[in-house]
């Protein structure tokens, strides 16, 4: 007691760079990326030759959705150790979601020199020089708001209708939530074999937004309605991360995109209908790619199903301000509360019985 107590004197906790460091990866460790942000960010500053110290930070702010500092602090930390194999990954794929293929390649390429036998960045490698080569060909038609990469010079028909009919979600949502996203989103046009081959997803999913929208056209999408929901729902994951960074829950990210798909979509909760177990909210946040289709299906209902509760409660405006929180660095819980103004296991316990 006492010991410590001297210790702590001697060195105030804020500015030893050791427990400032323990702190942070504590903060990242608890999904508290703004602590980390900050406790990495005051370590840096008095030890600014440590790379871990950089990373560190980068982490938080890439999970925070702020992605000019996350690229600083990763490259700093390749500054200071350009062996840092997992500031390479972090910031390739960093690049990747912005969709700076070629960057993320050179920066990938950089280390393998130095390292030539890491495994993980070889395999990364073909993947992303494949997607590179097959882009090569992709021809792009433009809106105000958004590109379309495609490959057949027939499907250019096909783009500009994607592209509209993205301008249309974008007005929609628009003003139901009041946001406009100013900097120009792309939306990837594939073939089943090729969606398959860049996305790694499962066989269920038709399109995915990782910085990029990406669609896999043919079958359901021949018709114009799924066409639309999908855009929309996809559109709708561009602009919470956006507002929320990457920490947003699964739940409310895909019942946002869910409840705000054009009317007349297909009831996405009759699923709740034809079940008796439903997840727990606190089950649902991360993300459902690796749900069997059934599972998927109930996921989404109780997502939407809360969020439509959410919307009925509080309205669009706390929503969005729940998201802007977020990328600020609250814990979801706390903003929840705030924006809310209910407690997120009360909130959860009503969503439960709906
Ligand atoms: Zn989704």
């Amino acid at each position: 007691m006492l010991a410590a107590s001297v210790a702590a004197a001697d060195v105030p906790a804020s500015q030893d760079p050791i427990a400032l460091a323990l702190t942070g990866t504590a903060a990242i460790e608890n999904q508290r990326f703004g602590d980390a942000l900050e406790a990495f960010t005051r370590a840096a500053a008095l030890q600014p030759g440590d790379a871990s110290l950089c990373f560190g930070a980068g982490v938080a702010a890439f999970m925070l959705g702020q992605n000019d500092v996350a690229q600083d602090r990763f490259e700093r930390a390749l500054a200071l150790n350009p062996r840092y194999l997992q500031a390479t990954v972090w910031l390739g794929d960093l690049h990747y979601r912005a969709g700076h293929l070629p960057a993320a390649i050179s920066i990938y390429e950089a280390a393998l020199q130095r390292s030539p036998k890491e495994r993980e960045l070889q395999e990364q490698l073909v993947i992303w020089r494949k997607e590179q080569e097959l882009q090569s060909r992709f021809l792009e038609v433009r809106t105000e708001h958004f590109t379309a990469l495609f490959e057949v010079a027939t499907d250019e028909a096909l783009a500009r209708e994607v592209v509209a009919r993205l301008e249309a979600a974008y007005s929609r949502v628009g003003r139901t939530l009041g946001v406009y996203p100013s900097q120009p989103i792309t939306v990837v046009l594939y073939t089943r074999e090729q969606f398959g081959d860049i996305t790694r997803l499962a066989a269920w999913s038709v399109a995915a937004y990782d910085g990029r929208i990406r669609v896999r056209l043919g079958g359901a999408l021949e018709q114009r309605d799924e066409l639309d929901r999908v855009l929309s729902h996809e559109f709708v994951h561009a602009v919470v991360a956006k507002l929320g960074g990457r920490t947003v829950p699964a739940w409310v990210n895909e019942g946002l995109a869910t409840v705000l798909e054009p009317a007349g979509s297909e009831d996405a909760e009759a699923p709740l209908a034809r079940t008796e177990v439903r997840p727990a909210l606190s089950t649902l946040h991360r993300s459902f790619v690796g749900f069997s289709r059934r599972d998927a299906e109930i996921a989404y209902a109780s997502a939407a199903r809360a969020v439509r509760r959410l919307l009925a409660q509080r309205g669009a405006p706390a929503v969005v301000a729940l998201l802007e929180d977020l990328a600020q660095g609250a814990p979801f819980a706390s903003a929840f509360q705030q924006r809310i103004a209910m407690r997120y296991e009360d909130f959860a316990a009503l969503a439960a019985r709906d």
